[in-house]
């Protein structure tokens, strides 16, 4: 249990409400900056702001997924009021405290640097990713079928990258009877996409494989559809950008050559934020269990 911990929820969005239900199960003490908006009341849990709380009482923070921006604010969804994390508010906090964060910024990193704590980045982590792909992969058919007028089935559908997220997509869309080719860049990948069933090729060929693309879903967070990959690919094709931003699309010229392609952040979020929320929600907890047990062994020995 998390009981006596008190654990600061430093704005976020409808996933955040997820994270709350469950570490109030666990009995956790929990603050939270960035809720007054939000029509709903958690017992044991309190809606403040961040002048009302003392830094040297925190003995963790989550932020939301996108971390800060450059200038440290916090996105909260059910506020209108500007939150900032700051090296000075962060340096009251105890050693031990820990923030907990979906990725990490160049600000956060300075400031988590600076005052000595430990920032963890939960979509770096394996079993986040991969659970998240199942939403992203939904998300993705939806994309796919609002923007094309041919079924998947039967379609010409390319991906790019056969990592957490290319490896899901290649067998969601395998299994609605789409023609899939997947483009690679390791051996083993090919002898992984044979395994599946599906064709494969390495990357460096990708402009000699797009002649007859319908669909092409990337998930490379590198400029792979370049001017001239595209420039061989059918202007009626579909491109749907799923990597981190900028993507790894020209988009520039793709609108040139009248290709329409689609860069789609924030997919879980998007189609299944209830699902994306528990994802989050199930690892921070057994983080937050195992740091603390840890901490109170450490303390008994
Ligand atoms: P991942 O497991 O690291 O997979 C990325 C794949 O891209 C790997 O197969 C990697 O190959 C390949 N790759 C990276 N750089 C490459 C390059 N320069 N040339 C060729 N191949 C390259 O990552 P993931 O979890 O699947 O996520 C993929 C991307 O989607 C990330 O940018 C992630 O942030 C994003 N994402 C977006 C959403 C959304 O909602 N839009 C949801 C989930 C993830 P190697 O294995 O050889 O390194």
């Amino acid at each position: 249990m998390l009981t006596n911990k008190h654990i600061l929820i430093l704005g976020g969005d409808a996933r955040q409400i997820e994270i709350i239900d469950k570490l109030n199960a666990l009995d956790a003490h929990l603050s939270l900056v960035g809720f007054d908006q939000l029509n709903q009341n958690f017992v044991g849990a309190i809606k403040v702001n961040m002048d009302e709380i003392r830094p040297s009482d925190v003995d963790s923070i989550i932020l939301p997924v996108s971390g800060t921006d450059d200038e440290g604010h916090v996105e909260a969804t059910f506020s209108s009021q500007t939150i900032k994390l700051t090296k000075e508010w962060l340096g009251e906090t105890p050693q031990y405290c820990t923030i907990y964060s979906g990725i990490s910024t160049p600000y956060l990193d300075q400031v988590s640097l600076e005052a000595g704590r430990e920032v963890v980045k939960l979509f770096e982590r394996d079993d986040v990713a991969i659970y998240n792909s199942i939403p992203t992969v939904e998300g993705s058919i939806m994309m796919v079928i609002q923007h094309t007028d041919i079924t998947i089935h039967g379609a010409n559908v390319i991906i790019l990258g056969l990592g957490r997220t290319g490896l899901s997509l290649v067998r969601a869309f395998s299994a609605l009877g789409a023609s899939v080719k997947v483009g690679v860049r390791r051996p083993e990948h090919l002898a992984r996409a044979f395994e599946m069933g599906v064709e494969s090729f390495y990357i460096k060929d990708l402009a000699s494989q797009v002649q007859d693309a319908e669909i092409c879903i990337n998930t490379i967070p590198a400029m792979v559809l370049t001017s001239q990959v595209l420039s061989h690919m059918p202007a009626s094709s579909f491109i749907l950008d799923v990597a981190s931003l900028p993507g790894g699309t020209d988009f520039r010229y793709a609108k040139k050559r009248g290709i329409k392609a689609i860069i789609t952040p924030g997919l879980p979020g998007l189609v299944a934020p209830k699902t994306a929320g528990r994802i989050i929600a199930n690892v921070l907890s057994e983080l937050l269990l195992e740091k603390f047990s840890e901490e109170e062994k450490r303390n008994d020995d």
